[in-house]
Formats: structure tokens, sequence, C-alpha cells
């Protein structure tokens, strides 16, 4: 049976994302909301609207059985689960497709192998992906790790198995601390995941973060399409995103997408994922694959003009890949740029009412977000507001689009990272793509001092 009404599980710029391909699918929508969330775009504008909880994620947006009813009730027969919430839950999976539920994402059993990043890194070990040296599986005693790191040399990074959203990382810099730093990666691991399995990676000086997207039909075939460079971070979280990467050649971008539709396709990986790696000296290593949509997705899809959604809705729906590796191709350069309701200095967050609202437009500039003018923005989730995306023949004429666009972008009534980027945009290493995932935390504390 196709696929005819599916469920958002999730809010905000990717709930109406997703909305916008199922529509152009003829599929209809259910949006589930928290009362936070009554008077959202999606919940606007989606075929059915149920509420599902008070505020507070864990009793709404990561409540299971709310969800599932809601489903049960308006007759929807898939769920999509966006990115964060419950999309990497392999739990909630089984249970959606023990409901008779079509689940558009990957097969449960891979959801779970990679979201634990020790298990993650063996799989990816087996399957031929170069891995960051470092402990063999999860650590426990502090001796055995002082072994490790003496042999893979100082620095090293202490990391959660569980981990994600940059939380319950240390990095060690020498032998006095990693008895210390190791107990408090554990501390915050278990507090924010509810597991303290840490283990430990040599920490690379000055890499980049480059990513491939992948995707596989659950039988055996499977694509890349192409690498995001996601090296400008804060904290762990990305801020700004681009493809093609400007440091990889085409023969690169070949050899190693290669590697990872072979890896996915010896897996019999289903739907949309992200293969996360460091990037150092024309060397990759693996840190970490996402079995689900990322926020950066839109790059991806402006430089192959796949829509990376309406693909994992035909997947779910049974059907094959809609392009084959030999058809892709990429062309010219996209930037993302992620708006967050947030001073752009101190990144304090800062919700509130939005006054006045005027999108960017204009050739190859795309703004995904649930903003309108009237529109609060509530103070429980995420600050990720907009995102701005533009595309062009070459980075450098994308890079004079983008500014133009965020001149014309207006959010007023509370503070977005708008100026942040505008400021961005005018430093000669991010003109020339020279940065590394260290820059921008350097480059602020500069602008400090
Ligand atoms: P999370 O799931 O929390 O996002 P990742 O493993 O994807 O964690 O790492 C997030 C970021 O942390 C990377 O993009 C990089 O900036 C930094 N990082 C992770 N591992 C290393 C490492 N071995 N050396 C240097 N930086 C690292």
């Amino acid at each position: 049976m196709p696929i005819t009404r599916i469920l958002i599980a999730n809010r905000g710029e990717i709930a109406l994302r997703i909305h916008r391909a199922a529509h152009e699918m003829g599929i209809e929508t259910v949006a589930v909301h928290s009362t936070a969330d009554s008077d959202a775009m999606h919940v606007r504008l989606a075929d059915h609207a149920i509420c599902i909880g008070p505020p507070p994620a864990k009793d709404s947006y990561l409540n299971i059985a709310a969800i599932i009813s809601a489903a049960e009730i308006s007759g929807a027969d898939a769920i999509h689960p966006g990115y964060g919430f419950l999309s990497e839950n392999a739990k909630f999976a089984e249970i959606v497709e023990a409901h008779g539920i079509t689940w558009i994402g990957p097969k449960p059993e891979h959801i779970r192998a990679m979201g634990d990043k020790v298990e993650a890194k063996r799989t990816a070990g087996a399957l031929g992906l170069p891995l960051v040296p470092g402990s063999d599986g999860a650590i426990r005693d502090p001796k055995e790790a002082a072994k490790i790191a003496e042999k893979i040399g100082y620095p090293v990074i202490i990391k959660a198995a569980s981990g994600g959203g940059g939380k319950g990382m240390k990095v060690c810099a020498s032998p006095d601390q990693l008895e210390t730093l190791m107990a408090q990666a554990g501390t915050e691991a278990k507090a924010n995941f509810g597991d303290d399995t840490v283990y430990l990676e040599k920490y690379l000086g000055d890499p980049r973060h480059i990513e491939f997207q992948v995707f596989g039909d659950g039988n055996g075939n499977a694509i890349h399409l192409g690498e995001r460079d996601c090296s400008l971070q804060r904290r762990h979280q990305k801020i700004l995103e681009e493809a093609p990467s400007p440091v990889l050649t085409p023969e690169e971008r070949d050899r190693m997408g290669g590697i990872v539709a072979k890896a996915m396709a010896d897996m019999g990986y289903r739907g949309a994922g992200t293969i996360e790696f460091l990037w150092e000296n024309g060397e990759f290593y693996f840190i970490e694959m996402n079995t689900r949509l990322q926020v950066e997705h839109p790059v991806t899809e402006a430089i192959t003009g796949v829509d990376l959604v309406r693909e994992q809705i035909r997947i779910a729906d049974g059907k094959p890949l809609s392009v084959q590796q030999h058809e892709l191709e990429f062309k010219g350069h996209a930037i993302e740029c992620r708006i967050n309701a947030e001073d752009p200095w101190t990144f304090a967050p800062s919700p509130g009412r939005i006054t006045a609202y005027h999108a960017a437009g204009g050739m190859n500039v795309r703004v995904d977000s649930g903003l309108y003018a009237g529109y609060s923005i509530p103070p429980f989730y995420d600050s990720m507001i907009a995102k701005l995306i533009v595309s062009g023949r070459t980075r450098e004429g994308c890079i004079m689009r983008l500014k133009r666009a965020l001149e014309e972008m207006v959010i007023d009534g509370i503070k977005t990272t708008i100026p942040l980027h505008k400021t961005l945009l005018d430093q000669p290493d991010i003109l020339n793509g020279d940065y590394s995932i260290k820059w921008l935390e350097e480059w602020l504390d500069k602008r400090e001092d």
C-alpha cells in the first residue's frame, strides 16, 4: 500500500520541510505539536493537527505513546521523524513498524548499531572506513586509558559512546589530567544520555569536518551524493555549511564517496545517512554516522538537484533509488547559514515575538523557516529558527549572493545570528575557504580581546 498520509514527528523548519515534500508528492500530512506550538506554521499548513502534550519535549515530541496514538487516530500510514527528537531512537522505529506504520528511516538495527559510537566505529572499521586512532572499544580503567593515550600520543579526546550534539567530550593534553577528565566525561555522558560509557581517540590538531551524504535502498544498492564541509563550528555545533568542500578534488570525492557508498551497499543500508569524517593533511578519519536527515541537507540538494526528503519517502515506500551514481552531477556551489534566535556575539538565547519578518529572495536563494510576523518563538526548544541557503556557479558568486541575501533578511523583535554571518563573510580566511574546526572559536576569542 503506497503512503498516503504522513505523520511528522517534529517541529519547526524541518516539520515544514517534510510537509512540503509530502504535498508535492500528493501525500497528506499530520502535524503533531505541543501546546507551545499551536500557532506554528507547519501546524497551520498540515492537513490534520493533533496536540500531543505540554511544552517540555519529553512530554510531547519525545512522547512515544502520544505520537503512536496520534498516528492511529489520524489514520497516518507513515511517520517521518525529521532530525533530533526521536529520529535516531531505534526503539521508536521498532514500535512504529510493530504498529504496521511505515517508518521513514533506516532499519532499526542500523540505527542502533550507529547510535552507539563505539559500535559504530567497529562497524565502520569492518566496512573498510579509515578511523581516528584510539581505544579499541569502550574504556573504563584509567590505567588502561593511560597506556592507550601514551601509544597514540597526547592530546587525546575522551568521548561518550552515546554522545551527540558535542556533549560529553573532553580534550586531554597530558597524562596527569586523564583520570579526572575521564571521570568528568563519564558524569556528563550519564547526565545527558543515561550512559557513562566513554572511549578514547587521538585529538586531531587542526582538522576540517567533512561529511558524505549517502542513500541506500535497503536491498544492497547505495549511492553517495558528495560531501558537505561543516568545519565552521562553535562548541562542536555547526554554524555554516558548504558543498562542495573547498579542499576536496573531484578525484578524492569519487574515491571517498565510492568507499562510503560501497560500505552502505554492503550493510544493506536503507534511507538517508551521513558519514562524518575529520579531514587533515589529505587523510579522512571516520568519527560517526548519523542515521537520519541532517540540518544541512539543502546544500546537497542545491548542487545535485535531488530532493532528499522525497527520496526518503520513496525508499520507505519500497521504491528504488531515483538516481544512479553515474547519473549524479555535482553542479556549482551552495552555502547554508544557520540563523539562530541568539545574541550574535554572546550566543545567549533570544526567544520572543517576531514583530516583522521578510525572507530573502531572488535567484538560487532558499529560506527554510517556520517564521512569520507575529509569531512567538517559544523558549523550550532549539534556537535555530531559519536556514538561508544560496547556490551559484562558483564559490565566489555564491558568497556574493549570500551577502546580498543576508542584507535582505528581516527578523525584527528578537536578536539573531545574522550579524555574525555578515561579519564572517568579510573574513579573508572564509573567503579563501581556509578554515578548520578550530577557526571560529579562535576568531571569536580574538574579537573579544
Ligand atoms: P557529536 O555526535 O556530539 O556531534 P562527533 O563525534 O560528531 O560528536 O564530534 C563533533 C565534533 O567534535 C567534530 O565535528 C569535531 O569538531 C570535534 N571532534 C570529535 N572528535 C575529534 C577528534 N578526534 N579530534 C578533534 N576534534 C574532534
